[in-house]
């Protein structure tokens, strides 16, 4: 199937097999990314293909190993013919499709994401690039890979906390756009999609069809793609101050801008709760449990924030969420009461 953005069709091959790849690309001048944990557990796949392999994990996302797979590149002849492709995670797929957009300004490149996080979200939307320091996705493009390779047999070695946080970005698209995605989800749970590829990937082609709907008709964020921060303001902050895992992270920032909804927005209590249930159910952290004053000092650096406001989703009711502008004396006074 095909996904169109900016005029460019991007082909997505659901329920595909890793070596549909040889029909795609050429050895000779194809160069995979991925992380450490990916390479060893699926060590065949890469088997006959250059491959640079970097470190596993967010701190790693950094423009220090973009320098590293740059020096790599060279030392392989990259040149513009030269086709990368990123398999693994979120961190994986952000790096790898950043390096593809600034190397030699800009070379072809396409994802095969092993993790539910970016099969649902990282992959879908165009936006790659990396972390400065506490400051998540700083610096980065928006540019489109050329095509997305979603090959189930990743799910198998990912380990049980990343299907958690996977879920956290499901939870995410079903608050925000999809209530009847809400109810399929309270009546399942995180061991029977684990346990059954036909249901994991029947909620992995919803959610990367919620996802482009939302991202293709607002590509540059000015309208409804800003919906999909949902969670997200106070989610990044907590993250960084609690260095917590971000599906972790952002269930907890969820949560807070589900009072949020209530204080300013009339979101009823009622369902404040039922989103805390369905997040429990998918074993994600629902108390605020960091540092609240290292975690507002972070939160007043967000991108998100403008002179003395700050833009914030919160919901209206489940599956439909707006933006307001909050002020940010406001903020705090709710962010306190938590
Ligand atoms: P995310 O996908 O959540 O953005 P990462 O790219 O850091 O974040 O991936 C999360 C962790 O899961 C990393 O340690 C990564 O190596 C590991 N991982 C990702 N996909 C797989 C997989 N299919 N099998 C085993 N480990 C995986
Ligand atoms: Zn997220």
């Amino acid at each position: 199937m095909q996904y169109k953005f900016s005029g460019k069709n991007i082909d997505c091959f659901f329920n595909a097999d890793f070596s549909l790849i040889e029909t795609k690309l050429q050895k000779n001048n194809t160069v995979f990314i991925t992380d450490e944990n990916i390479y060893a557990a699926h060590a065949g796949k890469f088997s006959g293909w250059q491959t640079i392999v970097i470190n596993a994990g967010e701190q790693f996302k950094n423009q220090q190993t973009v320098d590293s797979v740059i020096s790599q590149l060279i030392g392989l002849h990259a040149d513009r013919q030269t086709f990368i492709v990123g398999v693994g995670g979120g961190v994986v797929t952000d790096l790898a499709g950043f390096v593809a957009s600034v190397y030699m300004r800009g070379i072809k490149f396409a994802f095969a994401p092993t993790s539910i996080l970016a099969m649902v979200d990282a992959c879908v939307g165009g936006k790659n690039g990396v972390d400065v320091g506490v400051y998540k996705n700083l610096v980065g493009v928006i540019n489109h890979p050329e095509f997305l390779l979603y090959d189930y047999s990743f799910l198998e070695t990912l380990p049980d906390e990343e299907w958690v946080n996977g879920f956290a970005e499901i939870v995410k698209h079903a608050c925000i756009k999809d209530v009847d995605m809400f109810h399929f989800l309270e009546q399942n749970s995180l061991a029977k999609f684990q346990s059954s590829p036909a249901d994991a990937a029947m909620i992995i082609k919803k959610n990367v069809d919620i996802k482009y709907n939302i991202v293709s008709g607002d590509e540059h964020e000015t309208g409804d793609r800003k919906l999909l921060n949902f969670g997200h303001t106070i989610g990044h902050a907590i993250e960084n101050a609690g260095n917590l895992p971000h599906g972790h992270a952002i269930s907890i920032g969820m949560v807070a801008a589900c009072h949020i909804s209530e204080e300013i927005n009339g979101f009823s209590k009622a369902e404040t709760n039922r989103i805390i249930n369905l997040l429990t159910r998918y074993e994600l952290p629902v108390a605020f449990t960091s540092d609240r004053q290292k975690t507002w000092e972070i939160l007043q650096h967000d991108k998100k924030k403008s002179g003395s406001n700050m833009s914030f989703i919160v919901l209206d009711t489940i599956g439909k969420a707006v933006v307001k502008s909050i002020p940010l004396d406001h903020l705090y006074k709710i962010f306190n009461s938590i």
